[in-house]
């Protein structure tokens, strides 16, 4: 394997966790701002200041189905008032309210001129001619005044805003069909390895299943991204080449195996071809080899990830890695899980001088977290069981039980 006297050089160097994923974070930006249809924006980070193009709600509107009347009619129990009309939400009042007088009204109906109060339905005979009040009502009641929820001029959404399903609800109600956000990554996600077969086939002698490509492609959305498959890549340079050619079409790619030392890992000569590959040596249990570089492109550098082969590891570094980096390219300033410490429930073994990442399960409740059992690099069931990851500095040989230790909860989304 043709290797320059700086990539050897590259190949043995060795970062820590946090030294590695500065220098990830670095070399990604955000990807640009499209239009794009309302819907389509929901998870994305807003790119523009929207401003309300009227009052939300436009007009005075009765929040309760009921009787519309004057507040001085309404002090008391027992009033009897003249119904002079009806009103339903989507029309407008014919008439106004004057003393003694009352309007059926609809919840979301406009307030009818002369009224300034309205009666629930339920506070009623529910009279059709003349209605008798059985509840006294105060001045105001049900009433929502226009623009209380958004005022006509006024900023309500800054950009950088994440858009969660209220916010999608704001920009609909001020007309928004279209808004600008930043585009959605799109992701390559490629699997290397003579010995995998697709989901779908029987393995055959010294064959596994592909778990990899699925695993990453689903972590890929679950971090808000388009993932598309480059399929299975042969241990051969030349069938790995073929299979990045096509990465061109995406924002960022992520390999899996490929990128230990071995005589078939291809991925680190490969890449350096195409553009630049960095290689490290990450001081991590589970993960240590970690690829990180660029391929270049008619459209530019595409960054890309070589994750390591073993299941869990590929998962886990996915987490700590290519997750923040997916999230910087999508707009997102918030890029890592919320942290906590737990009292550790077991013994931990580990290296000296690596920092591990059990998997772990927390019990939010009596604030203890304990590993998922064995802990392998090919043990995929670990991270399946798994609702957290004990986060172990590099120093010591093992966490022990009652020891205060630190928890990235991996299922909930980002710090807040
Ligand atoms: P590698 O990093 O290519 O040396 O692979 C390390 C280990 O992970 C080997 O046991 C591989 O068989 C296994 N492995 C690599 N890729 C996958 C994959 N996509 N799905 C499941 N196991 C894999
Ligand atoms: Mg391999």
């Amino acid at each position: 394997m043709p290797t320059s006297p700086s990539a050897a050089r590259a190949a043995t160097r060795t970062l820590s966790v946090d030294d590695a994923l500065e220098r990830v974070l670095t070399r990604i930006a955000p990807l640009d701002a499209v239009e794009m249809p309302l819907l389509d924006a929901l998870g994305a980070v807003f790119a523009e200041d929207a401003v309300a193009d009227r009052d939300v709600p436009p007009f005075r509107n009765s929040a309760m189905d009921g009787y519309a009347v004057r507040a001085d009619d309404v002090r008391d129990a027992d009033a009897r008032l003249t119904v002079i009309g009806a009103i339903a939400a989507g029309t407008v009042p014919k008439g106004r309210v004057s003393a003694g007088e009352a309007m059926r009204i609809m919840t979301g109906a406009p307030m009818p001129d002369g009224a300034d109060t309205v009666v629930r339905v339920e506070d009623t005979d529910n009279g059709s001619d003349t209605v008798t009040i059985t509840r006294a009502t105060a001045a105001g009641t049900a009433v929502r005044q226009a623009g209380e929820d958004l005022r006509r001029g006024e900023t309500i959404l800054r950009r950088g805003t994440l858009l969660r399903p209220a916010e999608i609800g704001v920009l609909a109600s001020i007309g928004r069909a279209k808004v600008r956000a930043i585009r959605r990554p799109n992701v390559a996600v490629l699997s290397t390895g003579d010995e995998l077969v697709d989901v779908s086939e029987t393995p055959g002698p010294g064959q596994i299943r592909d778990a990899n490509r699925y695993s990453i492609a689903a972590a890929v959305r679950a971090t808000g991204c388009a993932a598309f498959e480059l399929g299975i890549a042969r241990d051969e340079a030349s069938d790995l080449r073929h299979a990045l050619g096509n990465a061109a079409f995406g924002d960022l790619v992520v390999t899996s195996g490929g990128v230990s030392v071995g005589d078939h890992d291809h991925v680190k000569p490969v890449v350096d071809a195409m553009g630049s590959m960095d290689f490290w040596s990450i001081a991590i249990r589970p993960g240590r080899p970690l690829a990180f570089g660029e391929i270049r492109t008619k459209r530019g550098a595409v960054p890309i990830f070589g994750l390591p082969g073993n299941p869990v590891s590929s998962l886990l570094t996915f987490e700590l890695f290519v997750r923040p980096a997916l999230l910087k390219l999508a707009g997102h300033t918030r890029l890592h899980r919320p942290r906590v410490k737990a009292k550790l429930g077991d013994r931990i073994e580990k290296p000296t001088g690596l920092r591990m990442f059990a998997r772990g399960i927390y019990d939010a409740e009596h604030g203890t977290v304990r590993s998922t059992g064995p802990q392998g690099s090919g043990i995929l069931r670990s991270m399946s069981l798994a609702n957290c990851l004990i986060d172990i500095p590099e120093a010591p040989p093992a966490a022990e039980p009652g020891e205060t230790v630190t928890v990235i909860l991996t299922d909930q989304p980002e710090d807040h």
